[in-house]
């Protein structure tokens, strides 16, 4: 098998390779892919902050020029590294393509971006004096990545960084570097210079520590656990450089009595378990008010009869496996707590064989539970949801806010007023109304509020707030 080498000053390197395996079938290896140490982090960063300098004055048409071909490159292979994503993650194909043509759509917007970076120019309040605000890159970027949106994350952080000229140290998840592999193939081709985007898989220990204490980096964006975030917010301010984190979510959607019943159901069905509910933007707090409560859950549970669990890259398969066997374990101590705690499981739960080996687990519904449950409290990450039963709007607006995360936030009403009132009083950084708590554009700010997230936000325009530092000039006339 080819082993899939680190990008390193523009040379594929690494010997030693671990393998990449598909959690619908663990007997498929999807690849062999290097293994950095944190020396080759330490090359990394070394040729990162060499190349920094002319990448920074590189000419806008250049940068466009490659964002762009990288675009078109992606979306062309939009089915083959759609169903290499599903592969190595266990996401369905359908929702694999999806991603990728994201991915895709994010290089081609901000290959455009590249052309459309502005400043200001105010007069001073002294006589004779012009002021101008520019924007700056602000250096080497470190870019930690998730495996649970194995091209998408990726994606959002490198187009951006290169975009308003910044050199680029990327490590992706361990559990899904081929993605990651492929599109820094795709830029590298694309003709980035030597060192401006670095690729180093590994051990978040080992290679994101070294990044993580590397005074040579300038900024890191990182997605993932709030553990690890926190790791990357106290190394940050040790060594005064920015940083932006996404983390965790513990994400309400909310069912009013005046929902249409069918909308709430879809909504519900696709927050919590689509993508075997491996979002952060997921929702495992489904607060119904007591009107609807029985009406909804027997059409949750009739919806989720309906619904395949099987190999991701299958035909009809709605529901792929869970990512490998520690969280498929987390999410089966889970199911055992919320028995534990008191819920009533509804529907699912159980782990199921398929043809091949593979992480597969029935999508759980708990009813009656409490917003005081671990399952209510902490971020499970996988396709379990608990039903909370409230008496009215007020109640429910107060249990989906009672959260130490704020990523996003829904509601299913017919009602106007409480939609606009939900809009404005939900404390998430991102609003939902008769849609699902995930799936969210590429062009418009992401992130969020409280314990999920820290910094800017990313994607869109807004992402130019992170990967540039403004300066102020001052002419006398
Ligand atoms: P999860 O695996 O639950 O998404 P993690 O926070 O463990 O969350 O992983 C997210 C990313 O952070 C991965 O790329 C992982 O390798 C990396 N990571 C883990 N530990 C560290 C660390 N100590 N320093 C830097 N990065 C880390």
């Amino acid at each position: 098998m080819t082993l899939h080498q680190n990008l390193i000053a523009g040379e594929w390197v690494g010997t030693d390779g671990v393998a990449n395996v598909n959690p619908s079938n663990t007997n498929d290896v999807v690849g062999d892919y290097a293994r950095a140490s944190a020396d080759d982090a330490l090359a990394a960063i070394a040729a990162a902050k060499a190349a920094f300098l002319a990448w920074s004055r590189s000419g806008l048409l250049e940068r466009h020029a490659i964002l762009k071909k990288t675009a078109d490159e992606i979306l062309a292979r939009k089915d083959e590294l759609g169903r290499l994503l599903s592969r190595e993650e266990g996401k369905t194909l359908a929702e694999g393509i999806g991603e990728t043509v994201r991915a895709g759509q994010i290089f081609d917007f901000f290959a455009g971006e590249a052309l459309r970076l502005a400043g200001e120019v105010i007069p001073s309040v002294r006589p004779n004096i012009g002021v101008e605000i520019t924007r700056e890159p602000v250096g080497v970027v470190g870019i930690i990545t998730p495996w649970n949106f194995p091209i998408a994350i990726p994606a959002w952080k490198i187009a951006p960084a290169l975009c308003y000229g910044n050199t680029v140290v990327f490590k992706p998840a361990e559990l899904v570097p081929g993605c990651s592999w492929a599109i820094v193939d795709i830029l590298h081709r694309a003709g980035l210079p030597k060192g401006v985007l670095n690729l180093v898989m590994g051990k978040g220990s080992v290679v994101g520590q070294a990044m993580l204490d590397s005074p040579d980096i300038q900024a890191i964006t990182f997605t993932g656990s709030v553990g690890t975030g926190k790791r990357v917010a106290a190394a940050s301010v040790e060594h005064n450089r920015k940083f932006q984190l996404e983390m965790g979510g513990k994400n309400p959607f909310v069912v009013l009595d005046d929902a249409e019943l069918a909308v709430a159901v879809e909504a519900a069905v696709n927050s919590a378990f689509f993508s075997t509910g491996q979002r952060c933007t997921a929702s495992s707090r489904l607060i119904v008010t007591e009107g609807i409560h029985d009406k909804f859950v027997a059409a949750m549970a009739e919806r989720m009869n309906g619904l395949v669990v099987d190999d991701a890259l299958k035909a009809g398969t709605h529901i792929g496996p869970v990512v490998d066997q520690g969280q498929l374990n987390q999410d089966t101590d889970y199911i055992a707590i919320g028995k534990q705690e008191g819920a009533k499981l509804a529907f699912g739960g159980e782990l199921i064989a398929r043809d091949t080996p593979g992480f597969y687990l029935q999508p759980a519904l708990f009813t009656e539970a409490t917003n005081q449950m671990r399952i209510a409290r902490e971020e499970i990450f996988g396709p379990v949801a608990a039903v909370i039963r409230v008496k009215d709007y007020d109640e429910a607006l107060a249990v989906a806010n009672d959260t130490p995360f704020g990523l996003s936030s829904g509601i299913a009403t017919t009602s106007l007023k409480h939609a606009t009132h939900f809009k404005r009083n939900a404390e998430a950084g991102m609003v939902m109304v008769n849609l699902p708590t995930a799936g969210v554009d590429f062009h418009v700010p992401f992130g969020g509020r409280k314990g999920s997230s820290y910094g800017s936000r990313e994607q869109g325009k807004y992402a130019a707030e992170f990967y540039t530092t403004v300066k102020t000039a001052y002419t006398l006339a």
